[in-house]
């Protein structure tokens, strides 16, 4: 059996990127957290072992993650820049080959149900942006950013595409759970 840490983004002190939709602000940790809880309630994988995840150490992230002894981790974050941009990229930790072809499985998956632009998959070094948790976690590692949230305009247009990453996260851990790393 895998075990599979689905860790949310952020935190409610560093909530992370944001959108405003008619008069409310919707932060990244929101959308993160809830992703995380609503694939636990909706997977019924029984060779995979999915461990929910957030934040509690504020210290140390990295070894709070390698104490749980996982073959996997999948980190949800959600992508900001100017307002405009819109696409999908998986980050990866720049030495790992499995991480490299597990980014590779994600990007096609979270592409082909978004229909976003596909940005790639992005290799990550240690200092960049994603990069601790990347590089420094003992289970091959991949971090998740389906959309660019600050371009998202209307609550309709945000369920639909988190219901489609939803989706894909599903897929990609039905992947997982039939296929070796
Ligand atoms: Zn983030």
């Amino acid at each position: 059996m895998k075990r599979v840490i689905l860790l949310a983004g952020h935190n409610f002190k560093d909530k992370g990127c944001h959108v405003n939709l008619e008069g409310k602000t919707i932060n990244e940790f929101d959308l993160t957290t809830w992703i995380v809880a609503e694939i636990f309630k909706k997977e019924r994988l029984i060779n995979i072992d999915l461990v929910a995840k957030a934040r509690n150490d504020y210290k140390d992230l990295v070894s709070e993650i390698n104490s749980l002894n996982a073959d996997i981790l999948i980190s949800c974050h959600f992508n900001a820049s100017n307002g405009i941009s819109q696409g999908t990229e998986v980050l990866y930790a720049h030495t790992s080959s499995k991480g490299k072809r597990l980014a590779s499985v994600a990007q096609d998956i979270l592409v082909k149900h978004l229909e976003l632009n596909n940005r790639g998959i992005k290799a990550t070094k240690q200092a960049d942006r994603g990069g601790s948790i990347l590089n420094k976690t003992k289970p091959v590692a991949i971090l998740l950013e389906p959309f660019f949230l600050d371009s998202v305009k209307s609550f309709d247009e945000l369920i639909s595409l988190m219901d489609k990453t939803v989706d894909s996260i599903i897929q990609l851990l039905e992947h997982l759970e039939k296929n070796e790393l």
